[in-house]
C-alpha cells in the first residue's frame, strides 16, 4: 500500500513551493494535479512519474470529484508515492475534505503538505498586510460561489476591521459589487483585485466597492481583497469608510444565497 500526499503547489512561482513539496514532486511515482498548478511547478515533477491532469478533460468527460477520489484510492494500492497536487493550499477551497474522507474510508495512509494560499500571495503581490493592526483585526477567507449546498455568506462576522478575501469572485464584478453593497459594506471601502499572483502575468487593480462594478475584468485566476487594508497607502486610511468610532457590524445584515 502506498501513501497519498495532498500537496499545496502554492500560487504559481516555483520558488514559493515548500522544500517538502519540491522533494515529493521529485520522488513521486504518480502525480494528479489541478489546472491551477503552474507549468513551472509541473516541471519539477520527476520525469519517471506518471502525470495526470484531473482538472482538464480526461478523454471526453470531465472527472468528477468522486472519480478523482476513486483514482486516488486505486493508485495508492499500486504506487508507493501518490501526490495529489493542488493550487495554493489544499485545504483552502480545494476540496481536500472530500479526498481525505475517501482515503480514510479506504484506510489509506495520507499526509497534507500545506502550500501558500493565493490570499497570502495576493496580499504579498499588492504589498499590503492583511492584518495591519492600524485598521484590521481579522481576516475572512470566503467565496460567493459555493455549490448547491445553499451555504450563505455570513455578513454577521464582517466588521469595519475585517479584511475580506474573496476567492473565485467570477467575471461579473457588477454582481460582486452589488453583493458587497447589499452586505452593508461602504461604497468607498477599498478593494484590490489580484490576478495570477506571483506568476509572470500578475496584475493588480486598486478599486473600491462602488467602482468595482465598472472595472475591466482581469484574467483568471483572480481574487479580491476588500477592506481598509486594501489601499496602496495604508496611512491614508481614515475612519471615514465606516460610520462610528468603534468597529461596528455593517448596518444591514443579509444572507447572500
Ligand atoms: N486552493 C487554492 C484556491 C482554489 S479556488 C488556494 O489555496 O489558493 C480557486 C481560486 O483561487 C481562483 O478562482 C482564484 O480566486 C484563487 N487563485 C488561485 N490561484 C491564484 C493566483 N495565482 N492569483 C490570484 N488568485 C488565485
Amino acid at each position: 500500500m502506498g501513501k497519498v500526499f495532498l500537496v499545496g503547489a502554492g500560487p504559481g512561482d516555483p520558488e514559493l513551493l515548500t522544500v517538502k513539496a519540491t522533494r515529493l514532486l521529485a520522488s513521486a511515482n504518480i502525480v494528479l494535479h489541478d489546472s491551477l498548478v503552474s507549468r513551472e511547478v509541473l516541471a519539477l515533477i520527476s520525469p519517471a512519474a506518471q502525470v495526470i491532469d484531473v482538472g482538464k478533460r480526461a478523454g471526453q468527460k470531465l472527472l468528477t470529484q468522486d472519480e478523482i477520489n476513486a483514482l486516488l484510492v486505486s493508485y495508492a494500492e499500486s504506487h508507493p508515492i501518490v501526490v495529489r497536487l493542488k493550487g495554493g493550499d489544499p485545504s483552502i477551497f480545494g476540496r481536500a475534505g472530500e479526498e481525505i474522507s475517501a482515503l480514510r474510508k479506504a484506510s489509506i495512509d495520507f499526509e497534507i503538505v500545506p502550500g501558500i494560499t493565493s490570499a497570502l500571495a495576493s496580499a504579498a503581490a499588492a504589498g499590503i498586510s492583511l492584518t495591519d493592526r492600524r485598521v484590521a483585526s481579522q481576516v475572512l477567507f470566503t467565496t460567493f460561489s459555493r455549490g448547491a449546498d445553499g451555504s450563505a455568506m455570513d455578513w454577521g462576522c464582517v466588521t469595519s476591521t475585517t479584511t475580506l478575501v474573496l476567492y473565485m469572485p467570477g467575471p461579473d464584478y457588477a454582481e460582486v459589487a452589488q453583493r458587497l453593497a447589499e452586505g452593508g459594506l461602504p461604497a468607498d471601502l477599498p478593494c484590490v483585485i489580484v490576478s495570477s499572483a506571483s506568476g509572470p502575468r500578475q496584475e493588480i487593480r486598486w478599486s473600491d466597492v462602488a467602482r468595482l462594478a465598472s472595472e475591466e475584468k482581469l484574467p483568471a485566476p483572480a481574487l479580491l481583497i476588500v477592506g481598509r487594508v486594501a489601499r496602496q497607502q495604508v496611512e491614508e486610511i481614515g475612519a471615514s469608510f465606516w460610520p462610528g468610532k468603534t468597529p461596528e457590524r455593517p448596518a444591514k445584515q443579509i444572507s447572500v444565497i
